[in-house]
């Protein structure tokens, strides 16, 4: 007998972790961390719904922090077991895992600092030193589809999903777990990519499973039929006749090398004037860096640009800001430039330095080119907000907003039925929709319903399933 209970990821795109127990082991299958919405926020610090210590293993899909940041907590709770992540999730997380204890740590300072605390003093949840340690407890995994035993009685294969580089479906086998004594697969989607996205290439088909968790972020929404570059050059030129800066809020891993790379094609094309590019981020060139070198993970047009000893990733004039006193130096500049900053959903970092600047300036634009979860300054931007509080300090909110779907790195809910359409004629028994806010989640159910007439349900938080 095995089981599937959800413990994050679901009735939120934040917070990914699911738990597999069965073939005699307890798996978990991403760890990620809260965020947005203060009561998602608050479990973070809540004991975890299982004993850490009793987890045999941990699976990693990718690097990105709502699917990873809540290893250095595991880690810290009592975890010590081995962490199975592909060889590009690895390479991010050491450099992901470590920045993000910093800003719990610098939150915690900050806080006991300004009195801004319930609790004496205020703890981070976690430090530098936890993620060193969970970062230890990596084990690299071919992202070819090898499988790997995870833990007794468990492996699992790694194949790319197109999202971010190293993002894998996972599939895990677990031995024994159905009523007939016979193992059983559950596939676990991870985020999935959006097809012709640049840099990497498309995800894979799904292996046959008997089920399957998928992920829904786009499940009621399809992206914008424009092109994302044409899009984009229009947004760069727009800002370029009103004279003023260009803020585009991204994740420094993934987001950020895949505007560059945009960036960088649109000045080649002559579609957009040479601008100044300052990419503010101290992870954005380390990121950048790893991204270059898994050349095993780059699609065939990119090793193509590199074959004519073009670096891909970068624009004719770009400065990458990776010091306090670089960042500050780019306070100085003037008139038209691009500004690339994280956090991508404006929940912190340098892009909140930024903002305060920006958002007020009429003449300045600020693209988002991301999901935006409930309950972030990014999302109350978009949905228009006169006013945001940033640094607790009410920042009126005057600029341009601009917003381009096409360039998420995540497949739209058409691009998941095509994605699922290889499984037509062997579907899994039973199948969630997971990775969305309920609305969506609820909608791609009606989706993989309505087209293949498939079992599948957005489960709840908490919820318990039998792998029959
Ligand atoms: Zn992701």
């Amino acid at each position: 007998m095995a089981t599937l209970s959800f413990w994050g990821g679901v009735g939120t795109v934040t917070g990914s972790k699911y738990l597999v127990e069965g073939g005699g082991s307890r798996v978990l299958v991403d760890c990620g961390l809260f965020q947005g919405l203060r009561e998602l926020r608050e479990r973070n610090w809540e004991d975890p719904p299982f004993d850490p210590k009793s987890l045999d293993a941990v699976v990693i899909t990718h690097a990105h922090v709502d699917h990873t940041a809540y290893l250095p907590r595991l880690v810290r709770l009592g975890f010590g077991g081995p962490v199975f992540c592909s060889k590009g999730t690895a390479d991010l997380l050491k450099l992901l895992l470590p920045d993000s204890a910093r800003l719990q740590e610098e939150e915690a300072e900050y806080r006991n600092r300004k009195g801004l605390t319930r609790h004496q003093p205020a703890l981070p949840l976690y430090t530098e030193e936890d993620a060193r340690a969970a970062i230890k407890l990596i084990r690299t995994c071919p992202n070819t589809g090898e499988p790997t035993e995870v833990a007794g009685g468990v492996s699992a294969s790694f194949h790319i999903a197109g999202h971010i580089l190293g993002s894998s479906l996972v599939l895990l086998e677990v031995d024994g777990a159905g009523s007939d004594g016979a193992g059983r697969r559950v596939l676990f989607s991870g985020d999935l990519g959006h097809y012709d996205q640049p840099i990497i290439p498309d995800p894979v088909a799904p292996p046959a499973c008997d089920y399957m968790l998928v992920e829904s972020t786009y499940g009621d929404r399809l992206h914008d039929p424009e092109d994302p570059k044409v899009a984009l050059a229009r947004v760069v030129n727009e800002a370029v006749a009103r004279g003023g800066p260009l803020l585009i809020p991204a994740f420094a891993v993934g987001r950020t090398q895949e505007l560059l790379y945009h960036l960088r094609e649109l000045e080649d094309e002559g579609r957009i004037p040479v601008l100044p590019v300052r990419v503010d981020s101290p992870m954005a060139a380390a990121a950048t860096q790893i991204y270059s070198r898994h050349r095993d993970e780059h699609d065939e047009e990119y090793a193509s640009v590199v074959e004519e000893n073009r670096h891909p990733l970068r624009t004719r004039s770009m400065v990458t800001a990776s010091t306090r006193e670089e960042s500050k130096r780019l306070n100085d500049e003037q008139g038209t430039r691009v500004l690339i900053s994280a956090s991508g959903m404006m929940t912190g970092g340098r892009v909140l330095h930024h903002a305060r600047r920006i958002l007020p300036d009429e003449r300045a634009t600020v693209l988002f080119v991301g999901f935006q979860a409930a309950g972030t300054t990014g999302r109350k931007i978009v949905d228009g907000s006169k006013f945001v509080r940033i640094m607790k300090g009410d920042v009126p909110v005057r600029c341009h907003v601009e917003r381009i779907g096409g360039l998420s790195a995540h497949a739209d809910w058409k691009e998941v039925l095509r994605w699922l359409e290889p499984l037509r004629e062997t579907p899994p028994r039973r199948s969630f929709t997971t990775h969305g806010e309920p609305e969506a989640a609820a909608a791609m159910a009606g989706h993989i319903r309505e087209h293949f007439g498939w079992r599948v349900e957005a489960p709840e938080y908490g919820q318990g399933v039998e792998l029959e």
